[in-house]
């Protein structure tokens, strides 16, 4: 079951975070959520199939084509994480606060195309229209091995990805999501 390792990591009876219904379904909004955990990154996730595919990338995504982002993938989370902002208590998986950096639509390349499929091949090429976020970008794995020294804090996930923007009359040189802090939900 797609959600199976997002359960084993949380005990709901203690964590805001939703449990997931497994009837939610859905395809075509994306998430970023800022996560102040042990380490600060932002949480990139695109809802395909009524669950939210999510990779942890610690820089956050940039709208500079300068730029790789490393994304890690990581376990699928449950629709109703799509708009979660609250703080995740200490001791919990993840701990420390989450805000909805930005949201919005994701529309893959090809319109034909299985994001999930895709994402399975290892590449992915989509746009965004989000409220900070916006245009071409690419999102492609680079590397089954274990996470090395800098994904320390996602140590037991196993896939580098490297998000990429790409050139086009939206991108930005020398754009941060650290520029930009704010909820696009709260404020
Ligand atoms: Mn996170």
């Amino acid at each position: 079951m797609p959600l199976d390792q997002y359960k084993r990591k949380r005990d709901f009876s203690k964590t805001p975070e939703p449990a997931g219904d497994p009837k939610a379904a859905g395809t075509g909004r994306f998430v970023v959520q800022r996560h102040r955990a042990t380490r600060l990154h932002y949480d990139f996730r695109l809802e395909i199939d009524g669950v939210l595919a999510s990779w942890a990338i610690p820089k956050g995504p940039t709208l500079d084509p300068g730029v790789r982002r490393m994304a890690v993938h990581v376990e699928d989370h449950p629709i109703e994480y799509f708009d979660f902002e609250g703080v995740i208590p200490k001791g919990q998986y993840g701990a420390g606060d989450v805000i909805v950096w930005d949201w919005g639509r994701f529309v893959p390349e090809a319109p034909t195309l299985d994001p999930r499929a895709a994402i399975e091949d290892g590449e992915l090429k989509f746009e965004l229209h989000g409220e900070k976020l916006h245009g071409r970008f690419t999102i492609v794995r680079t590397s089954r091995r274990p996470g090395s020294a800098p994904t320390a804090a996602f140590e037991d996930e196993s896939e580098q990805w490297l998000l990429i923007k790409k050139r086009d009359d939206v991108a930005v040189t020398g754009w941060d999501a650290e520029g930009h802090p704010q909820s696009v939900k709260t404020g």
